[in-house]
């Protein structure tokens, strides 16, 4: 609360000395015209600083024109504590609501976003600093109910310094009321965003508002459980620049995106069209190519699969898919740039999209430390098939990797562990799993992203247990001898696919997917759409033992160790 007081005060004493008709910047202190202001959605043109907003202004912002209709409901007791400071509550409630022009802090409704039906809950920081009571909570857990009763995603856009003093401990106890009604919501696999704008804090933070399947927060918002004040008298140092915006809790995985003012209605048509339920439709006639024998040596498979111009994850959601929305982090800890992961759309599907992501350029390679991902990254694709079992979505994975990342903070944070639940999540995982190896499978780190359904591999990709290099210089004692060891370990995708482990193999361009990605690209499209149908058609059931008994029959029955090659693309 010390925050949310201050800023009022600050923010109070700042208007005042601006003249009739301006605003001064809070961000950089010039003056504006409020109505150009006001036209440039309050956001300051000079320094970007992003002005708090009303909760109606912000509903107009992001709803389709007219399409907000207030659902109100029973009112709450409004001041159960009988409760004085300076002055009495019932003054400052009344106070808050003429300022304010709303009855409480929150004001709920349904509306449509880019043609899709809401619910919608936004909350008004003018009223006593959209602090959270028993009103307060009524409405948001109302909210949910509504969403729950007519089956739509809930939208909420959170300010807040958090739970309201006045109502003591009552207030506190809204945490576990409103949370419990999200709860009801992630039950029913109903879409839930949180926008987190300036300020959120305490006991909303604590609650509902990170309690979104996903959430955005807007260009620069400070979002945290204690203020800063109260966290630099507590360890009495100064904080670091930036500490609590929403790009420190990007930084942090801690939110899936941030955007500007102007980005986020754009961004939430687009995450309702990708949760919509897919009506029923046929299944699109699948296209299976046959594949011609790879006659490649298993070090040039080696070589080839590590080329740097070879179409990374990050190429193949922009072709292979129709819609992509990155989600980032693992809401603990950091995101991991060498695992990208959100929902994507592909033939009129949606889908979760787990890959990793080796970049091509030396800047890149480093950014994304060559594909190898952190503990982080693998609960970051953890997070995600979550979400894809919350919403019924198939997952698609693309593996490209040359391992985990092997380092001393990795095995701090418990690389084996991490990898282990991966595992263990995709292997009963409730919803179709396609994995993909687009290029280099460097051992557990990339078998992370295998345990499916079905494994693609591409013509020029491979999978294995350990790295040839690394495989000779323990067993040849020279890494010269990395080819010996790639022809003894039989890498390639002709021995995958002999053996059943891959269950097809996706043509490459002659000459690699690099010479011709656009063609690379469409033959993967094809092959994932063929198997998404045939897998999408199948109940949950059949799915789990479908993929436990392609689990066990690895390496038994069937597995032809010995055989020469596919001449036409063949299914286990
Ligand atoms: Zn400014």
């Amino acid at each position: 609360m010390t925050r949310t007081m201050t800023r009022a005060v600050h923010n109070g004493a700042v208007a005042s000395s601006a003249p009739a008709g301006w605003v001064s910047c809070p961000g950089c202190g010039w003056l504006l015209y409020r109505k150009r202001l006001e036209r440039n959605l309050s956001v300051c043109p000079e320094c970007d600083h992003h002005l708090q907003l009303g909760a109606r202004a912000r509903i107009e912002l992001l709803v389709d024109p007219g399409s907000f209709s207030e659902t109100t409901f029973a009112p709450a007791p409004r001041d159960p504590l009988d409760f004085t400071d300076l002055r009495r509550y019932p003054e400052r409630l009344r106070e808050a609501a003429q300022r304010s022009g709303e009855s409480e802090a929150v004001v709920v409704g349904t509306a449509r976003i880019g043609g899709a039906d809401v619910v919608l809950a936004v909350m008004d920081f003018g009223f006593l600093g959209g602090s959270m009571g028993l009103e307060v909570g009524g409405r948001v857990s109302g909210a949910a109910g509504l969403a729950l009763d007519l089956g739509l995603p809930l939208v909420t856009v959170c300010a807040s310094g958090g739970a309201r003093m006045q109502e003591g401990v009552f207030s506190l106890f809204q945490m576990a009321r409103v949370s419990e009604s999200f709860a009801r919501l992630r039950e029913a696999g109903l879409l839930t965003v949180c926008v987190l704008t300036d300020p959120t804090y305490g006991g909303v933070s604590a609650s509902f508002a990170t309690l979104g399947s996903i959430l955005v927060g807007e260009r620069g918002a400070h979002v945290g459980f204690a203020g800063p004040r109260v966290v630099q008298e507590t360890i009495r140092t100064t904080l670091p620049a930036g500490f609590q915006t929403a790009e420190f809790l990007l930084g942090h995985g801690l939110v899936d995106r941030v955007e500007t003012r102007a980005e986020i209605r754009p961004l939430l048509a687009r995450l309702i069209a990708l949760h919509a339920p897919r009506p029923d439709v046929e299944p699109p006639p699948t296209v299976r190519r046959p594949v011609p024998p790879t006659r490649l040596d298993p070090w040039e498979v080696v070589r080839m699969a590590r080329m740097t111009e070879r179409p990374t994850a990050v190429d193949y959601l922009r072709t292979v898919f129709d819609d992509f929305v990155e989600l980032h982090g693992d809401r603990a800890f950091a995101d991991d740039p060498a695992l990208v992961g959100g929902v994507a759309s592909i033939g009129g599907r949606s889908v979760v999209v787990l890959g990793q992501e080796k970049g091509h350029t030396v800047g890149e390679r480093v950014a994304r430390n060559f594909g190898m991902p952190h503990p982080e990254g693998y609960r970051k694709a953890m997070r995600l098939l979550g979400h894809a079992e919350t919403y019924g979505l198939p997952v698609i994975t693309l593996v490209d990797t040359p391992g985990a990342h092997p380092g001393p903070e990795a095995e701090e944070r418990g690389q084996s562990h991490a990898i282990a639940e991966i595992i263990m999540r995709s292997s009963r995982l409730r919803v179709p799993v396609i994995a993909v190896v687009t290029g280099e499978g460097g051992s557990g780190g990339a078998l992370a992203l295998c345990t499916s359904d079905r494994l693609l591999v591409l013509e020029n990709a491979y999978l294995s247990v350990i790295s040839p290099e690394g495989c000779a210089a323990i067993l040849w004692r020279t890494a010269t001898a990395a080819p010996a060891a790639a022809r003894a370990m039989r890498l390639g995708a002709t021995h995958l696919q002999a053996t059943g482990i891959a269950t097809a193999v996706v043509p490459e361009p002659p000459g690699g997917a690099h010479t011709d990605p656009a063609a690379a690209a469409d033959a993967l499209r094809e092959a994932l759409l063929a198997d998404l149908a045939e897998l999408s058609a199948l109940d949950v059931d059949a799915l789990l033992e479908a993929r436990a008994r392609r689990l066990a029959r690895i390496g038994g029955d069937g597995a032809l160790f010995h055989a020469s090659g596919p001449t036409s693309l063949q299914r286990s």
